[in-house]
């Protein structure tokens, strides 16, 4: 830290992303990306000749792509509001909604980027307990009367509320913003966005991170009434209205349009998650019940820390979280039947070999 910094950020904690190394090959299952590549209609609207119009601003209000996507989930243009990565509207989010009259609440087991955000706008925020088996107690969220975010499916369980819960949420919670993460939810779990026309205070945030393999793209997007979106568009207007790249943006358009390419790729990732449960299940691993595209699981005998050293040492990369009630398991993206398998011999090498 330099003597340069304010002073507000002395104390911040930055959040720690998975490592992204660069030493060698792994079998990468450690930052829930997919591992198939974009669909070929995408790789070819990244052609010369868009890279050629580099010299160009991006469409600031993005529009062609929020027409697309309005159309796709059956929502009004006004209702769609898109930025670099879902990390960029969590960010906005926590900008927009929250101050110290306007609290936010989250579980303390989630997305870790949630109080990183809080801290770096100083909010108080509310961190709510987990039951001990990881399920969230939906009454602790009702008539709380603070923004609350949840992501569901959760990180780094995997595990889901339905949709009526939401509902209640978000119900009792009126002169509050209710955001619900919903970037893994393509891999098998039910979308709430379809209550976004009944509640003024609903807000959906998505990505093409997960399951239109665009991670590298950094593409985010939220639903929500058109007065929750003006709002988000205005902390956009004030801070980098370029904030989605041209080539983004065309791959992105791109990718909409191969929804189908895309559905049949969650569809493997889904088998390949339970193929994966099943053999862990057989070497007595115990796995929480995922719905995500990765899975939370517990070598019996093993710590989280030993288990990811001895598979990284073996070429798979995993991620583990050294936090008392989280430390005894391992979080695994799921990847192609290949991976899963490479993954699951050098588990049974390093049981092995004790
Ligand atoms: N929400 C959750 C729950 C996540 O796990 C992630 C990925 N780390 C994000 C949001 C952000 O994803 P992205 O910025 O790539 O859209």
């Amino acid at each position: 830290m330099s003597r340069f910094l304010s002073s507000r950020f002395a104390a911040l904690e930055a959040y720690t992303p998975g490592e992204q190394p660069q030493d060698m090959e792994y079998v990468k299952l450690n930052t829930n990306e997919s591992p198939f590549p974009p669909s070929p209609e995408v790789i070819a609207a990244v052609s010369a000749a868009e890279v050629g119009k580099l010299n160009l601003y991006p469409d600031p209000e993005c529009k062609r792509l929020r027409r697309k996507l309005a159309a796709l989930y059956g929502v009004g243009e006004e209702n769609v509001f898109l930025s670099n990565g879902s990390d960029d509207i969590l960010n906005f989010f926590f900008m927009a909604f929250c101050d110290a009259e306007r609290p936010v609440a989250f579980p303390n087991i989630s997305y870790g980027f949630y109080p990183v955000y809080a801290q770096l706008y100083n909010l108080p925020a509310t961190v709510i307990p987990l039951r001990e088996d990881f399920s969230l107690n939906v009454e602790d969220y009702c008539g709380l009367h603070q923004n609350i975010v949840i992501a569901n499916p959760n990180a780094p369980t995997g595990m889901v509320i339905p949709v009526s819960d939401i509902e209640k949420i978000v119900q009792t919670n009126p002169d509050h913003v209710v955001l619900i993460d919903e970037a893994y939810v393509d891999f098998g779990a039910e979308s709430c966005r379809g209550l976004i026309g009944q509640y003024e205070n609903l807000l959906v945030c998505q990505t093409f991170s997960k399951s239109r393999s665009m991670a590298g793209g950094r593409l985010g997007f939220a639903l929500g009434s058109a007065g929750l979106i003006a709002d988000l568009n205005k902390i956009k207007y004030s801070t980098n209205p370029y904030n989605i790249n041209r080539l983004t943006l065309v791959a992105a358009e791109a990718a909409v349009d191969s929804d189908a390419y895309y559905r049949e790729n969650c569809k493997k990732i889904q088998a390949n998650r339970a193929y994966t449960v099943e053999e862990l299940a057989k070497l007595g691993f115990t796995t929480l019940p995922s719905l995500a595209n990765f899975i939370f699981t517990r070598c019996p005998g093993m710590d989280g820390g030993t288990l990811y050293r001895a598979l990284k040492r073996r070429g798979v990369l995993v991620r583990y979280w050294n936090k008392p009630e989280l430390k005894d398991f391992v979080r695994v993206t799921i990847g192609s039947r290949e991976q899963m398998d490479r993954f699951l011999d050098t588990v049974q090498t390093i049981l092995k070999e004790g």
